[in-house]
């Protein structure tokens, strides 16, 4: 081999997670001492519930410590079956659902599984970090769909019908969406699903915040309105965000059968089953008391409320109202071309690190998600943080010129 060129290509080509990055940098300010306002985080700033530690330390003690069957265990595929018969009208065996180290690894294995090499991968823009990445690692090629603030980041069914070719095997869709907050509504899914039984694609639909909406309404994807769609639809989700089980690592998939037994394959080569103490933990999260769902939904709709109307309130940032997740996604756009201390900034990244520079405050640049008009601010931390932090950056913005 080439001693001077160690590496594989796959991973020279490979960007780090940039929301990982902000994090970093955010954290090893904060540790020099500096008062820093996180807005950065991309995780619930909720404890994960008593009742699901304590199943955890159960586990343990019960000697709950070995190897599980690689797919997880039966019950608690069988509580997931439950959650999406409820939430989703649709029966799921268990042999159609196998559970992952969170839902980042249960999507990673689902793009193995069924991209090839030379193949495309549909990806709306604004995207999570992470799917392009991904499809990459997969040899796949993604193919970006634009969206925009305007129509509230709806996919425009012909545009997508026009990136449609005989190498298309998967959209993505993720709604509520990482990083804008929308939800796609009835119309658009029942588009989506048209075209893939239609043209004879995947739909892999990225749920992991499907309890958190603001609407009053339960969780819904495209097999709410299409279930015929099912062997198309490859459903992602996991308890990390639901019930504030970040660091638990519990994910799963849930879909046609030979996709599933692919991906627990993957899963069977590289991992193994996901940690057992975690998974006893994640039964107890579905299948025990739902109120700290709803408490930590309803924390989150009065900040969101919070943030928006503050952020609206100065001049030249647009943001949508988010309908779920924890996030909001202002257009910033209008103060690139501005300089502070003779430094331009161009764009969402240098808008980020001004604001963290100087105005102490974490936040994440739109360029990240793939679109650069924007910046993401998370609204999962303390109403008291987000009125300091907003006070700073109306402070920040208004020192440009
Ligand atoms: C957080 C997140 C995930 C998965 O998180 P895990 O911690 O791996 O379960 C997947 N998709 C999106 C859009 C996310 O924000």
């Amino acid at each position: 081999m080439n001693w001077n060129n160690p590496l594989a290509k796959r991973v020279l080509d490979l960007k780090p997670s940039p929301t990982l990055a902000v994090d970093a940098k955010a954290k090893a300010l904060k540790a020099k001492g500096e008062d820093i306002v996180n807005l950065s985080a991309g995780e619930p700033d909720f404890d994960t519930p008593d009742h699901i530690k304590e199943a955890a330390i159960s586990a343990i003690r019960d000697g709950f410590t070995k190897y599980t069957a690689v797919a997880g265990i039966v019950e608690l595929r069988e509580a997931i079956g439950k959650k999406l018969k409820r939430d989703y009208k649709i029966e799921y065996s268990i042999d159609e659902i196998v559970v992952s180290t969170g839902g980042k690894q249960g999507l990673f294995n689902c793009l193995q599984a069924i991209v090839d090499p030379g193949t495309e991968v549909i990806i709306p823009v604004p995207y999570w970090v992470s799917y392009p990445a991904m499809v990459e690692l997969s040899g796949g090629k993604p193919v970006y769909l634009k969206t925009t603030q305007e129509n509230g980041f709806a996919i425009d069914i012909s545009k997508l019908e026009s990136l449609i070719t005989k190498k298309t095997r998967a959209i993505i869709l993720n709604s509520p969406s990482n990083p804008t907050g929308a939800v796609y509504n009835e119309e658009t899914l029942k588009g989506v699903a048209e075209l893939a039984i239609n043209k004879g694609f995947y739909i892999i639909t990225d749920d992991i915040y499907d309890e958190i909406r603001f609407d009053g309404r339960s969780p819904e994807n495209v097999l709410s309105f299409v279930p015929e769609a099912k062997e198309h639809v490859i459903i992602a989700n996991g308890v990390s965000k639901t019930y504030s089980m970040t660091g638990w690592r519990i994910g799963y998939l849930a879909g046609p059968q030979p996709v599933i037994k692919a991906a627990t394959k993957i899963q069977s080569q590289s991992t193994s089953n996901p940690n057992s103490i975690a998974q006893k933990a994640a039964l107890a999260a579905l299948t025990g008391p739902q109120d700290c769902v709803k408490e930590m939904v309803a924390a989150f709709k009065e900040r969101r409320k919070f943030i928006v109307e503050r952020l609206n309130a100065i001049d030249g940032i647009r943001c949508n109202m988010p309908e779920g997740a924890f996030y909001c996604f202002p257009n910033m756009s209008s103060f690139y071309g501005k300089s502070f201390n003779g430094k331009k900034i161009e764009g969402s990244l240098e808008l980020a690190d001004y604001l963290l520079e100087e105005a102490k405050i974490a936040c994440v640049p739109g360029i990240a998600f793939g679109d650069d008009e924007f910046i993401r601010f998370s609204y999962a931390t303390d109403i008291k943080v987000i009125e300091k932090g907003l006070d700073r950056l109306e402070s920040a913005l208004s020192r440009l010129e």
